[in-house]
């Protein structure tokens, strides 16, 4: 972090902190966020986590998940504009653009506080004052690690937040099978177990904590809804809102979804369209060296990572897939020739 000492001086004293992330939180983004929220606590902060929209169950025993604030304009703006306002700083955690904040950007955009970013997004959009970026990162939670690490502040990590951590690593890792499971990220998690974490605990909360329905669907979408696409080794899975009704969808239903198309022989992008309410939502998953990122950016008014990438389109979904096989011609070559 460029003026690392500014940023130190300025935490140095009881600060009025606003920490937020992106729209439809993960288990890193909330992870990050209520691990650094739960350290500046501890350092006598008076600190608020707002996030744009709600998140998956399986995050909720994460401690302090209790005291998030869900941003909704209908019944709590003035709340969140006041907070966002009085704030002395905001930290901006596990993105790298304003607009992935949806309905909370414009409040940001307007804040006086210091902002603080802490990030490991490809081309972060500049908008704070202290940035905290590494695209080889794991995790945002790593990178949260290494701040208390910075700060001196290590022993401040106790069990809940240890597990905050931790959660963040095992899902931006894929359970450490990424290629991002440095030798670095094991020795962050043996002192997360040190600290009180209890793997076996941990993946059964957010790996084995569905709901009936959600394994139903799970089902449905795997034998009824999966296209593959030998000549261009990819694997696709649409999904519509009467499926999504109909399968009493809840946030985080699908996700995981677009791994199960990557796991087959052979295939080496996988991806899942849902029809959400206002666009459709994609993800994209790849291996080797196809950069579904740069996809996700010229088509789909995404990005992300070289092989973890998301974007939205307005189309109705039936166009939307169209428009995804249309590309896939000009990509043939480059897609027989990847290697895992
Ligand atoms: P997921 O498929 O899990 O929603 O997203 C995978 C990754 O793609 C995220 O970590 C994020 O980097 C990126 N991503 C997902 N959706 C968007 C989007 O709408 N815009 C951008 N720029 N990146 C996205
Ligand atoms: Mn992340």
């Amino acid at each position: 972090m460029r003026n690392f000492e500014a940023f130190r001086a300025l935490i140095s004293a009881p600060k009025r902190v606003v920490i937020t992330t992106h729209h439809k939180p993960d288990a890193d983004a909330l992870g990050s966020s209520l691990a650094l929220a739960n350290f500046l606590k501890k350092k006598y902060h008076d600190v608020q986590v707002i996030t744009s929209s709600d998140y998956p169950r399986f995050l909720h025993w994460m401690q302090g998940n209790e005291e998030v604030i869900v941003y909704d304009a209908a019944t709590n703006h003035e709340q969140v504009e006041g907070l966002v306002n009085e704030a002395d700083i905001i930290f901006c955690l596990d993105f790298s653009s304003l607009a992935r904040t949806q309905d909370l950007e414009p409040l940001l955009r307007a804040a006086q506080a210091t902002i603080v970013q802490i990030d490991h997004h490809l081309e972060p959009e500049e908008f704070a004052d202290f940035v905290l970026w590494n695209n080889k990162a794991s995790a945002t939670c790593e990178l949260v690690y290494d701040l208390f690490d910075m700060l001196d502040d290590s022993e401040l990590i106790d069990k809940g937040i240890a597990e905050c951590i931790y959660a963040g690593i095992l899902t931006d890792t894929g359970s450490f099978r990424h290629p991002t499971t440095s030798a670095r990220v094991h020795i962050i998690v043996a002192e997360l177990i040190r600290a009180g974490v209890e793997p076996a605990r941990i993946h059964k909360l957010i790996y084995d904590n569905y709901s009936e329905n959600r394994l139903r669907f799970l089902g449905y979408a795997l034998s009824e809804k999966l296209v593959v696409l030998p000549e261009y080794r990819t694997a696709y899975i649409s999904i519509t809102s009467e499926e999504l009704q109909r399968f009493r969808y809840s946030t985080g239903d699908t996700e995981g979804f677009v791994n199960f198309a990557l796991s087959i022989e052979g295939i080496v992008v996988g991806a899942v369209f849902i029809e959400r309410e206002d666009a459709i939502k994609i993800s994209f998953r790849s291996i080797g060296d196809f950069a579904v990122n740069v996809l996700a950016r010229e088509h789909f008014e995404g990005g992300g990572h070289k092989n973890a990438a998301g974007g939205k389109s307005n189309l109705s979904i039936e166009d939307t897939v169209q428009k995804f096989i249309n590309l896939l011609p000009a990509h043939q070559e480059e897609l027989q020739n990847v290697v895992p």
